[in-house]
């Protein structure tokens, strides 16, 4: 059993990396096989496997379950939406805005790259955008208000990886997907983008015992992602998927002699409503008022009054 554990924690993410690949040759670049015949079991046994060798292993709290199916649910469905939008934008006949706009010859669309370059290129350049906006969205105090939702929770699990405000999320998989298609990226290369990103963005998440090594300097584990999520802000760093973009702009955190976060989640959650999901999507809009209760006071006389750091 040992043994079994030794292997599980150190192989399991270049196995589902490895695997991720295969599965999107072999099914042909179709998005809905993949989702059915790889994503879906993927997930499922993500699941089981976070659930078998816990890192965290805390009962779960008042409403926390019931808060990440919901938030689970709503952004399956934003994302379907998003992914109805982008076959729409192919079927057009090609991914790039600019080409379309006539502003690029096609010639110079990625898409006439080999395929491997452009799912290459994909990956860096969403991920880059996904730095910038995950970056902003916890050093734009206005922006802060949508993700706090996202980092409220005491853990970092698989389950809580989608809990975000619905506005949240859309910034930070919009904006990085718009600049990806303004490359002419071919259809098969974006498919290939997303499986391989998906399975990286689950792993980053995972409440799993897992031992990266060398690999946490190159992707976001959950072992480094784990430090985003720290309630002290000179801890929360790591913001990409990708390390590259944590090293190149001084982001990168990974402290060889601590384990994890003492502690995961806000810094002030007095009056945040942790685990409900409707107060959820109305906090960024009652910001004043959550700070002005946090700070026990009344009335704001003017905005310097408030706390409006990102934490
Ligand atoms: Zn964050």
């Amino acid at each position: 059993m040992k043994t079994l554990h030794w292997i599980v924690s150190r192989g399991f993410t270049l196995f589902f990396l490895g695997l991720s690949i295969i599965a999107v040759v072999a099914l042909g670049y179709d998005s809905h096989t993949l989702m059915l015949w790889f994503l879906l079991p993927f997930y499922g046994i993500s699941l089981l496997a976070q659930t078998l060798m816990p890192k965290v292993k805390k009962p779960l709290e008042n409403g926390e379950l019931t808060t990440d199916l919901v938030s689970n649910g709503v952004l399956m469905v934003i994302n379907s939406l998003q992914n109805a939008v982008l076959s729409a934008v192919f079927a057009l006949g090609s991914s790039s805005l600019l080409i379309q706009l006539g502003w690029l010859d096609p010639h110079y669309g990625l898409s006439n790259a080999p395929l491997w370059l452009q799912v290459l290129v994909g990956i860096m350049l969403l991920d880059l955008f996904f730095y910038i906006t995950h970056r902003m969205a916890h050093e734009i105090p206005f922006l802060w208000r949508f993700h706090s939702v996202h980092h409220c929770a005491h853990r970092v699990t698989f389950m809580n990886a989608y809990r975000a405000h619905p506005l949240d999320a859309m910034f930070r998989r919009f904006v990085p997907l718009f600049f990806v298609l303004l490359t002419g990226i071919s259809e098969q290369a974006l498919v290939a983008t997303a499986v391989i990103g998906s399975v990286l963005a689950t792993i980053t998440h995972l409440n799993m015992d897992l031992k990266h090594g060398w690999l946490n300097y190159l992707i976001g584990t959950n072992e480094v992602h784990r430090w985003h999520h720290s309630s002290r802000y000179d801890e929360a760093k790591n913001f990409a998927v990708i390390m590259l973009w944590d090293h190149l702009f001084g982001t990168f955190y990974y402290p060889r002699d601590r384990d994890m976060p003492e502690h995961i989640g806000l810094v002030n959650e007095r009056h945040f409503p942790l685990h409900h999901y409707g107060k959820q999507l109305l906090i960024p809009f009652r910001w004043r008022r959550l700070k002005r209760r946090q700070a026990g006071i009344q009335r704001i006389e003017k905005p310097s009054d408030m706390i409006t750091g990102n934490r």
